[in-house]
């Protein structure tokens, strides 16, 4: 493993957990095939590090949000072929086509531009066709999927590889979810009187181990990939954590009474106080929402409280509780004690929104 003595903040991420969360989803849902989200750097653990880290685990495809999260993916020499998730604008196409990637199919305009694509270069354009059961972001909507289905036996430079849909409140509207599900197989059904479609995915994390869409053969993992299951489920327990942060105390002071901490006084002390000055800040994706919340870290075996606003570089957290401390000693900032549900409460988000947030500032190693 990488030498971090010389880091102030940095994110270990534990690829073995992650492999393992695979394992799992593998063993309730035996007979799908999955696509690793590895978007918006592998949701804060880097997308390269982790790229490299799932290319033999025999995913089908690992999921970007952008044709240049593909170029990192090929850069990083992975053979498992990215899937554009969202839409891409027309000049986006081109690469899309000449590198083989698979992208998302919302439109008839699409497929023409993709099919003269695929004549100009001489290549099969493989696309997933894209169905808006109710997200409204993306995709046909189901009363069109018939026309477009129709018109696609004329592009003979497509290969429609798959179908797929997104759930938009799985974990909070039941109802609607099984009106998406009986959408979605709607137009499986429809598109599957005409052609083979080798790839049908309709559920992430959310509805892995809540929902059964009857006619999907692949599921699309991120949240959980990482140990973090937005529904209750039995399984949640056996998701191990894949990402811990750490700083360090860079400096200790002891402030006197009624001494402001951080910008605006937020905090006040009430009496002499041990203050240690921590490393890490928004600019590492510490999010500043997490101000004045009751947000601690976690240093020496024990929590200790922020103190006022976080800054870009720096926080100040109450040491006062403790006599061995440090410039040096290391912080757990997220992780096994200070967990992702926790920050996530506190700053009032979503738990994808406090892991993304971790900034290119932050050097990721990698173990396991
Ligand atoms: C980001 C994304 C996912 C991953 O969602 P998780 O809830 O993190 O598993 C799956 N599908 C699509 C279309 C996405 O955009």
């Amino acid at each position: 493993m990488q030498d971090t003595s010389l880091y102030r903040a940095w994110a270990e991420v534990d690829t073995a957990a992650m492999r393992h969360n695979l394992a799992l989803v593998r063993r309730v849902l035996p007979s799908h095939k999955q696509m690793a989200i590895i978007k918006a750097e592998a949701y804060g653990h880097g997308i390269t590090g982790v790229a490299k880290a799932l290319d033999n685990e025999e995913i089908e495809f690992f999921g970007v949000a952008t044709p240049s999260e593909a170029q990192k993916v090929s850069d990083a020499g992975c053979s498992t072929c990215p899937f554009i998730l969202g839409p891409c604008f027309p000049a986006e196409r081109e690469m899309i086509v000449q590198n083989g990637w698979r992208a998302a199919l919302s439109s008839i305009e699409e497929a023409e531009h993709f099919n003269s694509l695929g004549r100009l270069y001489g290549k099969k354009v493989n696309l997933h066709i894209s169905v808006d059961t109710g997200m409204g972001r993306a995709g046909l909507l189901p009363g069109n999927v018939p026309i477009l289905a129709d018109k696609l036996a004329s592009y003979d430079h497509l290969n429609i590889e798959g179908v797929f849909s997104h759930l938009s409140a799985a974990a909070d509207d039941i109802s609607f979810t099984h009106r998406q599900i009986r959408s979605y197989e709607q137009s499986v059904a429809v598109l599957r009187e005409r052609m083979d479609l080798p790839y049908r995915h309709l559920c992430s994390s959310s509805g892995v181990f809540n929902y059964n869409a009857p006619s999907t053969n692949m599921v699309r993992l991120g949240r959980i990939l990482y140990g973090y299951s937005p529904m209750p489920s039995p399984h949640n327990r056996e998701l191990q954590p894949t990402l811990t942060l750490y700083s360090r105390v860079t400096l200790l002071r002891t402030l006197p009474d009624n001494h402001g901490v951080s910008y605006n006084h937020t905090y006040v002390t009430t009496g002499p106080t041990k203050v240690a000055t921590i490393g890490i800040g928004f600019g590492d994706g510490y999010l500043h929402y997490l101000s004045n919340t009751g947000a601690r870290v976690y240093l020496n075996g024990s929590y200790c409280p922020v103190l006022g606003r976080v800054t870009m570089d720096q926080i100040m957290v109450d040491v006062s509780h403790m006599d061995k401390v440090q410039p040096g000693d290391i912080a757990e900032i997220l992780g096994p004690n200070v967990p992702w549900e926790e920050l996530t409460a506190r700053a009032k988000t979503i738990p994808s929104n406090v892991i993304t947030s971790i900034t290119g500032r932050v050097p990721r190693v990698y173990k396991g």
